[in-house]
């Protein structure tokens, strides 16, 4: 008999409305482990701190968001293949002593992809630059699609994005300016949204785009998890697009990061049904 929980947890700020705990947890409990997760709100000069303290008191692994998920690559020891790509780590294991950061934003897409669609060949077109999307360049990249198109407001980003997929992955990249109105090329097998657009409050707000482009057949993702249903995937719907929501993605960069914090294959429909119920308690309140 052990008194000692395994502890997880996850740095960032503001950290109030991350659900990403409840989903943990509830994996935690199903499997039966004895095991927390923290949800703590962390500022960039607190961040070393955090890390250390979690190194000090054998916490297992944490996440890193929103605005550490550059930052804490100075504080670990080594990097994943993938997240040395990305560049960017939202993942820590503490293992004997070292901090191995990985990216699990990118594989978590991929995954729920798949559910719709297989990326190999496939011409994928992502609307955004930041984080979200860098992770989701290189990994539908890796995947094996044949091409990456990058479309963002500040053109400078999108440029420097698919320069940096070109050159780390065997798919071919380029930029196009996002244009008004922007019309999505005929080849186009998948859409992105991995911009911030739509996100709660802005239920109705969507991408500047021609309706007309999004054809019949073609997948239509959203990274946006609150609300689950954006307007964009509303409009695709309407189109005949098969839809993909952003909660697919969370959800399995949750279960990615479970597995290499505690090697078990978590539930992932548990997981599902968890932040389900969570996100609707947060956009009623
Ligand atoms: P970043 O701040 O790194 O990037 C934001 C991106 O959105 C940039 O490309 C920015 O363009 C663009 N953008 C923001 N507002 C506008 C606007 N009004 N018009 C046009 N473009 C805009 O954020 P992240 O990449 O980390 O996150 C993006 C979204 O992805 C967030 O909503 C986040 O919640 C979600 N996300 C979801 C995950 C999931 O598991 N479902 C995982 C990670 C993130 P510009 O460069 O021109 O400023």
């Amino acid at each position: 008999m052990s008194f000692l929980s395994l502890i997880t947890g996850s740095f960032s700020q503001p950290a109030s409305d991350n659900p990403t705990g409840a989903m943990i947890e509830a994996a935690f409990r199903h499997a039966g482990l004895d095991a927390r997760y923290l949800n703590c709100e962390v500022a960039p000069e607190g961040l070393a701190d955090a890390v250390r303290g979690a190194k000090a008191m054998g916490w297992r692994g944490f996440n890193c968001s929103v605005p550490h998920k550059l930052a804490v690559i100075d504080l670990l020891d080594e990097l994943t293949p993938a997240a040395a790509i990305i560049g960017a780590v939202n993942t820590v294991l503490i293992r004997d002593g070292r901090l191995l950061g990985e990216n699990t934003d990118g594989k978590g897409f991929v995954e729920s992809l798949r559910t719709r669609v297989e990326p190999t060949g496939r011409h994928v077109l992502i609307f955004g630059a930041g984080g979200a999307a860098r992770a989701i360049a290189v990994e539908t990249a890796l995947a094996g699609a044949a091409s990456v198109t990058i479309v963002n407001r500040a053109f400078a980003r999108a440029e420097a994005l698919a320069a940096h997929v070109a050159a780390h992955t065997p798919a071919s990249a380029h930029a196009e300016r996002w244009s008004e109105g922007y019309a999505v090329g005929a080849g186009v097998d998948v859409v992105v949204n991995a911009t911030s657009i739509g996100m709660h409050p802005q239920h109705d707000v969507t991408l500047d785009l021609d309706p007309q482009c999004l054809r019949p057949g073609i997948v239509v993702a959203d990274v946006i998890a609150n609300p689950p249903v954006t307007a964009l995937l509303r409009l695709a719907e309407s189109r005949g697009c098969l839809t993909l929501t952003g909660l697919g993605m969370l959800v399995n960069q949750g279960v990615a990061a479970l597995r290499l914090w505690t090697g078990l294959e978590p539930d992932a429909a548990v997981m599902q049904a968890t932040l389900e119920s969570a996100l609707q308690v947060s956009a009623k309140n």
